[in-house]
């Protein structure tokens, strides 16, 4: 049988031929995929984020070993399915939960383990998902995306790592079940279990349903690490009402004495978690827990400048480019801390901060010729602040 072209003709048989090839070159290109990465050990992981985290030791140390152990499972899952052995222990993953204020470092600490792996990976956003069949987007949308990062090979994206953000913002809207169905909150929370636990999954590979017409794609969860990150505003109350509650006994004095009212995440549990409005099975399914503390003046001073790609050699950065040297006083460091911290702003208000004094020093820095240093002192930073009105950033 001859298929005609446009202007030439191909045989039945040349067709069977070449469709071999193609299968034997897809292949070889799926072996040379599969084992390639470098086991890297969790002191070498934590030691990649304290290059740019500065910090919640903790969180850092329960993220390198889930990473580690994910390297592992999968390295095991890859190689023995030519030799299954029925004796064989199956390593489970265990998904994680991070807590902490807004500005902590959350989604930084994702983003720069995203950077070091070698595993595709994505950062969703919870508060868009709806349960399917309302506006929104279906919980399969953050496997979409995954499948997107891996380049549509499905096999790599069911090795991949998924940070989901702002979990919190799915919490069980209200304890009495009203008439009205609870869609952005216990509807995606039923919708995520099926995910999380490990499932074959019909997917969109463009995402959304703007594409009836795509053809799905079958993406099995059981290998894909998932990371959950939220503020859970207000988490801190029920912490403390449940240690209250627990503290009947003869010991009462003792471990009330302990207790750091400052910082009362480190004391979460799961049941904090539930009575925040997760549902059980959710937390079920999240099984290490770690927290981020919140940012005190040193923290802040550091994260200004320790950092590989801190604010402070940005900057520096930024006007060698113009050719220009810039110098800071340390007194400067101090004083931008010291405003961070009056107004409330934390981490992410030291940008603003800075930008605010830099502005002048950027506009006009470029256009001069002979001016080739740049030196910012204490009473530059405070007149600058005081034109470019700082107040305005202050929250209420
Ligand atoms: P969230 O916890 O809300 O996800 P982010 O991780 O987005 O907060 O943090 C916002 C910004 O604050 C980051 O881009 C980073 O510049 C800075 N930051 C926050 N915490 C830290 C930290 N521990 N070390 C270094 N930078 C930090």
């Amino acid at each position: 049988m001859l298929i005609s072209g446009i202007n030439a003709h191909i045989c039945d048989r040349c067709v069977d031929q070449a469709q071999l090839i193609v299968a034997e070159e897809q292949k070889l290109k799926q072996k040379s995929k599969l084992p390639s990465f470098k086991l890297l050990k969790p002191s070498e992981i934590k030691h990649h984020l304290d290059q740019y985290v500065i910090g919640q030791e903790e969180a850092k140390k329960v993220l390198s070993v889930a990473v580690y152990n994910h390297y592992k499972r999968i390295s095991v899952a890859s190689s023995s399915t030519s030799h299954a052995d029925e004796n064989d222990v199956e390593l489970e993953k265990s998904n994680i939960v991070l807590v902490g204020e807004t500005g902590t470092g959350k989604t930084l600490m994702a983003r720069t383990i995203a950077k070091m792996l070698q595993v595709p990976f994505c950062i969703a956003d919870a508060t868009v998902l709806t349960e399917a069949g309302y506006v929104g987007e279906d919980v399969e949308s953050i496997l979409s995306r995954l499948l997107q990062v891996a380049d549509y090979d499905v096999a790599s994206a069911e090795r991949g790592i998924v940070f989901i953000d702002e979990v919190d913002k799915i919490a069980r809207k209200s304890d009495n079940p009203s008439i009205t169905r609870d869609v952005s909150g216990e509807g995606v929370q039923q919708a995520l279990l099926k995910i999380l636990e490990g499932a074959i999954v019909s997917v969109p590979p463009q995402g959304g349903r703007k594409h009836p017409e795509q053809k799905m794609v079958q993406i099995n969860t059981q290998n894909i690490l998932f990371i959950c990150g939220g503020a859970f505003d207000g988490i801190e109350k029920r912490i403390a009402s449940r240690l209250q509650a627990n503290a009947i006994g003869y010991n009462v004095s003792k471990d009330k004495q302990s207790i750091d009212k400052d910082n009362m995440l480190q004391y979460i549990a799961p049941q904090d978690l539930k009575s925040y409005g997760l549902i059980p099975e959710l937390v079920g399914r999240l099984p290490v827990l770690s927290f981020l503390n919140p940012l005190d003046k040193v923290a802040l001073r550091r994260i200004l400048t320790e950092p590989k790609n801190a604010l402070v050699k940005q900057y520096i950065k930024l006007f060698e480019l113009d050719g220009i040297k810039l110098k800071i006083d340390d007194e400067v460091y101090d004083f931008i801390v010291d405003k961070a911290v009056e107004f409330k702003l934390g981490a992410r208000g030291l940008r603003s901060i800075c930008e605010l004094i830099m502005l002048d020093a950027m506009f006009d820095a470029p256009s001069e010729k002979s001016e080739k240093n740049i030196h910012i002192t204490l009473e530059y930073a405070q007149r600058q602040l005081k034109i470019n009105n700082l107040g305005r950033l202050k929250v209420a």
